[in-house]
């Protein structure tokens, strides 16, 4: 079944984590799968990041031109940022050799782009109007290294997904409060009330 990319889906905060995002229970092996083995995802997932990612570039338009053809790139520069951005979370550093892969997987994806980027991305209408999916993830991998991001890049401890902390005090815990967040608090609630029934009945 075609899923549907909404606002959920690029809880990541970056387009480049959104994208992360996009193998679902990556640390579960009996349950992992990939929503891109369908490449019939890739442009649908590119529309959609066009409007849940309009801030991050300009509102250009993030395209897929021939989905069988690029869907070997676009994978290879979301498992790069994935082991990237997924030891930051972790241990506070970058593994030199998983930014080697993104920078060599990123140079494919940037190479032959007939624009001229703008060094800070604003709303102003400046940037490209088209980009493609993969040189987008880049973009966005690369804005995610610098200094102020240094904390703020997180996985949730319920879904396992990559997001940017965008709060004030870098305090956030879940990808998104209105659907991990409350399966947490279900969750505790229902553990609570094991507890309490199991004690009413000594
Ligand atoms: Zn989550």
């Amino acid at each position: 079944m075609a899923v549907e990319w909404n606002a959920h889906r690029f809880s990541g905060g970056a387009l480049a984590l959104s994208a992360a995002n996009t193998v679902v229970m990556r640390l579960d092996p009996g349950k992992m799968f990939d929503r891109f083995d369908d490449a019939g995802e890739l442009p649908r997932f590119a529309a959609a990041a066009t409007v849940h990612c309009a801030a991050e570039f300009d509102g250009a338009t993030i395209a897929v031109a021939d989905p069988a053809h690029d869907k070997a790139t676009v994978i290879a520069v979301r498992e790069a940022v994935d082991r990237l951005f997924r030891h930051q979370a972790r241990d506070g550093v970058h593994a030199a050799a998983a930014l080697a892969d993104l920078l060599a997987i990123g140079a494919t994806a940037l190479a032959g782009i007939d624009a001229d980027l703008p060094v800070v991305w604003t709303e102003s209408g400046n940037g490209p109007r088209d980009l493609p999916l993969s040189a987008a993830m880049t973009l966005s991998a690369l804005s995610l290294l610098r200094r102020e991001m240094a904390g703020r890049i997180k996985i949730c401890p319920n879904c396992a997904w990559l997001f940017v902390d965008k709060s004030r005090n870098a305090a956030r815990l879940w990808c998104d409060m209105a659907v991990c967040g409350n399966r947490a608090k279900a969750k505790r609630h229902y553990r609570r009330r094991k507890t309490e029934v199991r004690q009413g009945s000594d």
